[in-house]
Parts: structure tokens; sequence; C-alpha cells
């Protein structure tokens, strides 16, 4: 029998396969061309895409697909087959070294902002020889980029990898500072945990609101929910089990490392943490994921959720994206190491962190920002819309030691001369049990909480790497213009944590107290998407983001103009799914039961029995079905209120102010309806059912 071992990554084009598969010369110019970011020669592409073909149908591939990260969060493909005709009757399986390079899918479809006008609606995707192929459903997937005729983005990968550029010529010079000779380069690493919710399929397919728009926009509290912390990592059950370790062997032939999968505090709510790889991976990895989750939980009955923030009153899920820096020798940067040296490296990168946050507080805050997202962060479960950093005390002391130049440590006390001092050992253990954090310090990696469980990775880890390639790019400005390098680097740090401390945070993230203390302190709070668009485009953000090459002034504009944009369809959907609900499901039930009820009422009478129960749920009933009518009457007039002509971010401010409030109020008639009406008549499956339907 072969071991899962054996067969992990055994679907996926990587390293080894390359180098076993191709000749020498290509391997070779692959390497480089890898390496050094360049494109890959005619004669080359030729050799690697044939070796490609062969061994994807030996996997049983007989198509390919440029598979690309559209601005839908999501992923596309279009597969076309190897198979070419030859004339009578004859085919060739071929496949050209131009096809592996680039493509050419119709884009128009795709959201461009109004970066792609129809008359130029071609796109380009173009081959990522950094992430690899792989066959998936007998197709070979060629990891892309996608972006339009003009050369702008069209995806979320290409900032990505831009920024990854950026990180690493800015790290470079930071650390050839500190006299390192030997790195060559540098990279991000991420482990993204990945929460999600498993229901009955047959359960939730009587649920439109989760079948059109992935949350419920209905459901009263059910009796029990998540209070007993019965549920975290509790036993699982077996029916989840089977589908964990499909799940498991499906990710592990993709090469992708799934390593804990666990039940989460919600009932029905579980996590898979894969191990950390580079940046790009994980985000292409992630994506998969997301991808056979959904797949494999049909195979078993049961739908998966990503949404957010699929149940009200209830923890939603998020995407915990850990984040840290490493050297090709494979040092961790954000280590704090033992020596002075490597204390002091340290202490920089660290710094270099906090002031990217600081800075791009609203940067970061937008990359997670979404409809279904706002509904999770600020809601006493998540981390708040706020943005700070938890370091843990011990940390946050040394840090303030060295800002005041006051004495330090537990023992003898002493003034911490950074790159003279040992810092004192931070018990690593205490310093990650912060979960209300947005930004956590967890030993040697920050681990980011603010991404919703159904976005790509892509958008945040860009954020990140370009703000801090952004301060290191200052820090090293300093440094090389230093004449004593020692001294210029406590001062740079000195002086980095005096002015960015703010952001710094340990306390309770979801205490109401922070959200005034945060606003003493300046800083940004950011509750909804349409609040946080603007900032995207303002000029401090532009000047920093094209001058690490990673957006284009245009594609900023663009992609503020798709995020407004998505908002507003997603609540338009909601509003209509809410209002099809209401009008044809909901009052027909409740009018039923209301009829049986004045039916009951009124053969009672007629013997002389009392019917005070009768009559108070039908008057009760009766009114609560007029002020429904009335409410979905005013969503809909919402909805179709929306000005023509306004830009987009006006019409997401109108959608947030007024068809969110109206389905708001909605939901509260009719979840006081539920609540009310006999479970016979009532048109949907309650929470309990959803939440306790997998046994
Ligand atoms: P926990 O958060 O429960 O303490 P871990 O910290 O061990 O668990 O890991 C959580 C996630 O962080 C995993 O996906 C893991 O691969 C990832 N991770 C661990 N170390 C690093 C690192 N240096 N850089 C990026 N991600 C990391
Ligand atoms: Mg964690």
């Amino acid at each position: 029998m072969t071991t899962a071992a054996e067969k992990f990554g055994e679907n996926v084009f990587h390293e080894a396969v390359m180098r076993e598969r191709l000749p020498k010369d290509a391997y070779r110019s692959l390497r480089r061309s890898i390496g050094e970011n360049k494109r890959l020669d005619a004669e080359t592409a030729a050799v690697v895409a044939n070796s490609m073909k062969d061994w994807a149908i030996e996997r049983g591939a007989t198509h390919y697909t440029h598979w690309f990260q559209p601005m839908t969060g999501i992923t596309a493909e279009k597969h076309d087959s190897f198979l070419t005709p030859i004339g009578a009757g004859a085919a060739i399986m071929e496949f050209s070294g131009k096809e592996l390079i680039q493509g050419e899918p119709d884009a128009s479809s795709f959201p461009s902002g109004g970066l792609r006008a129809t008359f130029e609606a071609r796109g380009y995707t173009a081959w990522d020889p950094t992430s690899y192929a792989f066959v998936k459903d007998r197709v070979l997937y060629i990891p892309t980029a996608f972006y339009s005729y003009g050369g702008e983005a069209l995806d979320k990968k290409t900032p990505l990898l831009r920024s990854m550029e950026a990180l690493n010529r800015q790290t470079m010079r930071v650390l050839r500072l500190f006299g390192d000779t030997e790195t060559r380069c540098v990279h991000a690493n991420v482990g993204a945990e990945q929460e999600y919710f498993l229901v009955d399929e047959q359960v939730a397919a009587r649920r439109k609101d989760l079948v059109y728009t992935g949350r419920t926009l209905f459901g009263a509290r059910p009796p029990k929910g998540q209070e007993m912390s019965d549920h975290y990592f509790g036993s699982i059950k077996s029916r989840v089990k089977a589908f964990m370790e499909e799940l498991d062997a499906e990710l592990w032939a993709l090469g992708i490392p799934a390593k804990t999968e666990h039940n989460e505090a919600a009932p029905a709510q579980h996590e898979l943490a894969p191990v950390y790889t580079t940046v790009n991976l994980a985000a292409d990895q992630n994506q998969l994921t997301m991808e056979l989750m959904q797949k494999i939980a049909r195979r078993h009955g049961m739908m998966c959720l990503l949404h957010e923030k699929p149940f009200a009153g209830i923890n939603g899920s998020g995407k915990h994206n850990n984040w840290s820096l490493e050297t090709d020798g494979g040092e961790n940067l954000l280590d704090p190491g033992d020596t002075p040296a490597e204390n002091a490296r340290f202490l920089l990168f660290l710094c270099a962190v906090i002031q990217a946050v600081d800075d791009y507080q609203d940067l970061l805050r937008i990359s997670v920002a979404t409809a279904g997202n706002d509904h999770r962060l600020g809601g006493f479960e998540a981390p708040p819309a706020i943005i700070s950093i938890f370091l843990g005390t011990e940390l946050t002391e040394i840090l303030q030691a060295i800002e005041t130049g006051a004495p330090y440590g537990t023992r003898e006390k002493t003034v911490l001369k950074v790159g003279v001092h040992v810092l004192p050992r931070f018990a690593r253990d205490t310093t990650d049990r912060n979960r209300t954090s947005p930004f956590a310090f967890t030993g040697n990696k920050f681990e980011f909480r603010m991404p919703g469980a159904g976005m790509s990775i892509s958008g945040a880890n860009t954020i990140i790497n370009v703000a801090v390639a952004e301060s290191l790019r200052r820090f090293a400005d300093e440094l090389e213009a230093a004449e004593d390098f020692e001294p210029a680097l406590h001062e740079l740090i000195r002086r980095t944590i005096a002015a960015h401390k703010r952001i710094i945070f340990n306390g309770n993230g979801y205490d109401a107290a922070w959200v005034e203390e945060a606003a003493r302190r300046g800083l940004l709070n950011l509750a909804t998407t349409p609040d946080a668009i603007p900032y995207f485009s303002s000029e401090k953000n532009i000047e920093m983001l094209e001058r690490h090459r990673v957006y284009s002034r245009v594609e900023v504009e663009s992609r503020a103009e798709v995020m407004a944009e998505k908002y507003c369809k997603v609540l338009s959907i909601e509003a209509n799914t809410m209002s099809e609900i209401v009008r044809r499901d909901v009052l027909p039930a409740v009018c039923s039961y209301t009829r049986n009820l004045s039916y009951t009422a009124a053969s009672k009478k007629t013997i002389g029995v009392g019917v005070g129960y009768e009559m108070e749920l039908c008057t009760r009933l009766s009114a609560l079905m007029a002020l429904a009518m009335e409410c979905v009457g005013d969503l809909e007039h919402a909805l179709n209120g929306a000005r023509r002509g306004a830009t987009a971010l006006e019409r997401a401010v109108y959608f947030r102010d007024r068809v969110f409030k109206a389905q708001r109020r909605l939901r509260e008639v009719v979840d006081e309806m539920e609540t009310l009406t006999s479970s016979k008549y009532w048109p949907y499956p309650s929470y309990g059912d959803l939440l306790f339907s997998v046994r």
C-alpha cells in the first residue's frame, strides 16, 4: 500500500518532477528564469510544455486550463483539450510552448472597474512559473496571472507577486546593513487557518437564503447555541470525520499540506490549518482548499458554508493569516533569536511591522472589507474593525524600556542597548492567547485575524507585504546614510516605538471601552466597507503603492470601484431574496396558520369553549403580517431608489444606509413571527435544524 507521504504532491508538477523529467538545459533555464523573474525563451517553453503534457496525460488529463484569480475573489478556468485533429479521423495530443506561456480568455465578463473598455475586452493570462502546475479532475491546471491589453492587473495574483518583489528588494537592503552577505532572497511565508461550517445538504437546500446568498437572512435564536462551549475541540462526528479524511487525501495529492483539523467554537463549525508555505503558493492552495471543501462536502451530503457570517448571534468564520519573513537560508526574521545581534535584527523587523500596521491601518482594513465581513468585524466575536497589534505584556515592556531608556529586567535591571544586550526571554507560549486582537504577534510570526472565511488571502498579503516593504525602505534609507550603524539602529528603533506605540494594544478588543480608547489614540475605526473604500485612493496610499509598483493609480481606482459595486450587488441579491422569501413563503405560511387558528376559535366558540390563546396569537400574528408587508414594501422601495448617475461609492453608501437598514427591520419582524408560528407551518428549517443537522 502506498502511504499518505508517498502520495503527497503526486498530482503536482513540482520541483522534483521538473528536475527528473526535463532535459538538463531546459531545467536550468527554467530555474534561472524563475529565480531572476525573467520571461522564458520560446525554445525552453516548448520543451517544458511538452514534458508537462506527457506527465499530465499519464495522470489521465485530457484538457489543460490557464487557472487565474480574477477580482471576483474566486478562481476561473476554461478548459481546452490537448486533442488536435490531423486529418481523416486521426488526432494527436498537443500542447505548445505558446499555449503554456500565454492565454487569451474572453475577459469581458470579469470585473475590471472600468479598466477594460468593452471594445478592448481582451484579457491575457500568463504562466506564473513560481507556482506549480497540477492535475485535477483530468485537467492540467496552469497557475497564471491575468492582465489587460494595457498591462494593468485584472486579478489578485499579479499585485501579490509584485508585493513579494518589493518586500524582497527592501528586506535585502536591510540585511546587507547587518553584514549579511549570504542571503540571496527573502520571501513571506503564510499559513492560513480556514474556518467553515458544515450543515446537512437537504436541510440547507430548503433555505433559499443559504442557496442564493451563502448566509441566513432570517432565523430566530435557537434554544441552544454555542454557550456551552461543548463543540470547541469536541469529538468529531463520523460523518464529518469521513469528510475530513477525504479532504486531506485530495489536498495532499495536490501537495497541500493540510495539517490540523478540529471542531470550532460554534455548533457545526470546524477549522483546517495547513503547514505554512511561500505566500503566493499559500494563496493558490487556499483557493483550492475552499473549492475542494465545498465539492467534497456535497459528496457527503453536506453543504460547506464559507460565508464570514452565516448565522446571526453565533460566531462567524474567519481565516487566520499567519505571516512571517524567511531568508533563502531558512532563517525566520521574526524570530527573536538568542544573541544580541539576532535580537537587534529581530527588533528592527518587529518595528517595521509595527510602523507598517500603524501607517497603513486603512489599507489593511480595506484588504478585508466586504459586505459579508462587515457583519463579522466588530461583532463581539471577531476582531473589531479597529486595527491594532497585540505583542503581549513582556515584549511591550521591553519596547517601553528601549523607548524610555529605563532600566529593565526581572532580577538585575539594566538599561537595554540594542545590539549589545541580550533581550530577556519573553515566554513565547504566553504571547498568542489573546483571541480578540486583529493583528497578534505569536512568538515568531504575526497572525492577521481579520480576513473572512470566504475571501482570497491575496489582497491582505499584498498589503502586508508592501506596507512592511515601505517601512524597511525608510529604515534602509536612514541606516545606509548613518555613519555609525549601531547607535543609529538603536535610535531608529527607539524613535519608531515612540511614534507608533499607539497601535499596540494588549487588552480585550471586544470591550466597548477600547472603541473610545482607540479614538483617543487617533486610530481609525472604519466600521463598514463604504467607510473604508475612500481611503484606498488617498494620496498617501497611492504614492506608496506606486512607489513599490504594486498598484498604479488607475489600478487602485478601478479596484475601489469593483469593491463598491460588489458591495451593492451583494446587498441587492440579499434584499431580493428576502422579499421573495417573505412574499412567497413566509406570509402565505403565516396566513394558513392564522386561518387554522381562527377556524379553531370559531368552532370552539360554538361549543362554548374559551378561545383566549387562539385570539391572542392570531391577533399578534396578523399585526406582524401587516408590519412585514410594510417592511418588505419599504425594502423594495429602498432597492429601487438607488440614484442613477451616482458613483459606485455613493451607491454603496446608499445601500448601507437605506437597503441594509430596511433588511434589518424586516428580519426582526419575520424572526418574531417564526417564534410564534407552528413549526409545521414554517416554510424553512430553523437555526436549530441547521446547526444540529449533521449527526
Ligand atoms: P496556533 O495558532 O494554534 O498556536 P500554530 O501557531 O502552530 O498554531 O500554527 C497556526 C498556523 O500558523 C499554521 O497554519 C502554521 O503552519 C502557521 N505557521 C506556523 N509558523 C509559521 C511561520 N513562521 N510563518 C507563517 N506561518 C506559520
Ligand atoms: Mg493560530
